[in-house]
């Protein structure tokens, strides 16, 4: 029989004050709330009322699974290093990967995503097109040794992850598959109460070429973003966005003393023009040393992702190289730097002709200058990050800027993992052939978080009905009183046999103690049993979100939350 949760019970140990550790509303107010607790750096234990919520995310992801025929199944979470060799990820990933020994010397890794296993799992088993398609998930703890693991679940170093591997015959195929698990994925997010966009990404360490990325919105998010009332989203490093070129002053080369401060700001103020119409020079030494001078329009930087695709794994060159190579900081620019260095700029800037910029001497700067006639840009290449304002990709207007939070990642893998793992099916002809992949990842714990970085104000959580831990609080005033307890006693079966999720807050605490805790730890609605009321009839709700008070009479409350409680279960 199902009962309610008494307060007195509830292990969930309430602070009165912020951890001084904590920096994100997310992390601060689970720690406040009693739900977790850190056991290490990067390793937290998850309290009851998190446990439930957690729970919850899962069943949406499962119910989502099953609509589009993905089966859960479980792996080991170690995995051994030959399937990691096979893959060619043992030397390809970084520290983040956490290696093991057995007591045989045998190593292995503690999984931070499993490409390698499902892979392996099916290649002598799946034989056939006939068998196909086939996606397998599971839910379960990876490991990734982050370097600064932080922000309480948002970036731990054990983390619960929902990760799902599917296996196609074609292409097609393939990106049928991708698309169901996107679709899915945006339910996931709405019924978990997040608003999230999905945005085209880069692919990072897993590889492949087709990937988008669900960010819930919400001012703490680590990622960058450009949005455009069309529709479109990018991670301002995945973005190819349009820029307006604006050109500088005069089209004659000319050197001009510039005795300002050697920064683009004080350049363009005292020259009358805008940022965008100066150009602005990054010095840097590609992964194979070539020394390299990257020219944006001046109010964009060095998109770093972008520059390590050109250029590989580069370093900004510091002021020694810059010496060397005739660069002046502050006043660098393409003219008079030594012929070693590559010029390259942002594609924006392939049709400006009067190019303002540094004249590798402290003090100057160059007007009028013209790629072609003045200086030589030997490649033109997608290096500025883009920002608010730039030209959406698709319609032309403006883009909006916004911060996110990864909470889930899909990705069309290709045969990128079945062709190194040797993984193949035959065809209608009875020819081996790769399978196409896909996979694609839900951060369950950071889902959590964002859910509480979305849904929080001053005096603690405001869990959407769909995720919280509990659907009712009830808060009777007077314990002790011989009618309010009843009343509480009597509401709080009423919901428990309506299938409501109800806490009941029994202790002989005074009501300011009892109504922090409610509005700290969130429940959606609070039922506020008061002395007077109570002999009258009535109780008060509170509806957690909007602050919102009503007097319902008790007899007529069970029906009142049952109807608001049931219609936001997503
Ligand atoms: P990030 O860029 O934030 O490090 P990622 O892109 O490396 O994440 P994926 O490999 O795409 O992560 O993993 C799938 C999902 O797992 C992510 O979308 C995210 O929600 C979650 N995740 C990844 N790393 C962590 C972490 N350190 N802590 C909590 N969740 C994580
Ligand atoms: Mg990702």
């Amino acid at each position: 029989m199902k009962s309610y949760m008494r307060m007195s019970k509830l292990y969930a140990p309430t602070l009165k004050e912020d951890p001084a550790e904590a920096e994100l509303a997310s992390h601060k107010l689970l720690l406040r709330a009693g739900m977790i607790r850190k056991t290490a750096a990067g390793l937290y234990s998850y309290l009851p009322l998190a446990w439930r919520s957690l729970l919850k995310i899962e069943t949406v992801i499962r119910e989502e699974m099953e609509a589009i025929d993905a089966q859960e199944i479980q792996v080991p979470v170690i995995v051994p290093a030959e399937l990691w060799q096979d893959s060619g990820r043992w030397n390809a990933y970084g520290p983040e990967l956490l290696r093991l020994k057995d007591r045989h010397e045998r190593e292995f890794v503690f999984g931070p995503t499993h490409e390698e296993t499902f892979t392996d799992l099916i290649r002598h088993e799946l034989r056939s097109y006939k068998q196909l398609p086939v996606t397998l998930y599971q839910i379960q703890d990876k490991f990734r040794d982050e370097m600064r693991p932080r922000f309480g679940l948002m970036r731990g170093r054990e983390f619960i992850m929902k990760d799902a591997y599917s296996f196609d015959a074609t292409v097609e195929g393939m990106q049928a598959s991708y698309n169901a698990e996107k679709d899915a994925y945006a339910r996931i997010c709405e019924r978990c109460g997040l608003r999230a966009l999905p945005v085209v990404a880069d692919s990072g360490q897993i590889g492949g070429d087709t990937s988008v990325e669900f960010m819930a919105l919400a001012e703490a998010g680590e990622a960058e973003l450009v949005w455009c009332d069309c529709g479109f989203a990018a991670d301002v490093e995945a973005a190819t966005v349009g820029i307006a070129i604006e050109e500088g002053p005069g089209t004659e080369c000319e050197k001009i003393a510039t005795p300002c401060e050697g920064s683009i700001a004080s350049l363009a103020a005292f020259m009358g023009v805008s940022e965008r119409a100066c150009r602005k020079s990054f010095a840097i030494i590609a992964e194979d040393g070539t020394p390299v001078l990257c020219l944006l329009p001046g109010d964009h930087e060095l998109n770093d992702v972008k520059a390590e695709h050109a250029f590989g794994h580069y370093d900004v060159m510091d002021e020694e190289q810059m010496a060397a190579y005739g660069l002046v900081k502050g006043y660098m620019g393409p003219i008079g730097a030594d012929a070693r260095v590559r010029v390259v700029a942002d594609i924006a800037l392939k049709d400006s002709k009067s190019w303002l910029i540094g004249a590798n001497e402290e003090g100057y700067h160059i007007k009028g200058a013209q790629p072609g006639r003045d200086f030589e840009v030997v490649e033109w290449l997608d290096l500025a990050s883009a920002k608010e304002g730039d030209a959406c990709p698709k319609c032309g207007r403006a883009l909006h800027s916004a911060r996110g939070i990864e909470v889930s990642q899909v990705f069309q893998l290709g045969t990128k993992y079945s062709e190194a793992m040797g993984a193949t099916f035959a065809d209608e002809n009875g020819v081996e052939r790769p399978f196409q992949m896909g996979c694609y990842g839900i951060g369950v714990s950071r889902t959590l978080a964002a859910v509480v970085e979305q849904h929080h104000d001053e005096h603690g959580i405001c869990w959407p009905v769909c995720v919280a831990p509990y659907e009712v609080e009830i808060v009777p005033l007077e314990t002790a009183d011989d009618l309010v307890w009843p009343a509480a006693e009597g509401i709080a079966k009423g919901l428990v046999d309506a299938g409501i999720e109800v806490v009941v807050d029994d202790r002989k605490e005074r009501a300011g103690v009892k109504f922090a805790d409610a509005d700290l730890m969130g429940f959606p609605y609070q039922v506020v049993c008061g002395k007077r009321a109570v002999k009258n009839g009535n109780v008060e709700v509170k509806d957690r979100a909007t602050g919102e008070r009503v007097e319902v009479p008790i007899d007529e409350v069970v029906a009142y939350l049952s109807e608001k409680v049931v219609s936001q279960r997503l």
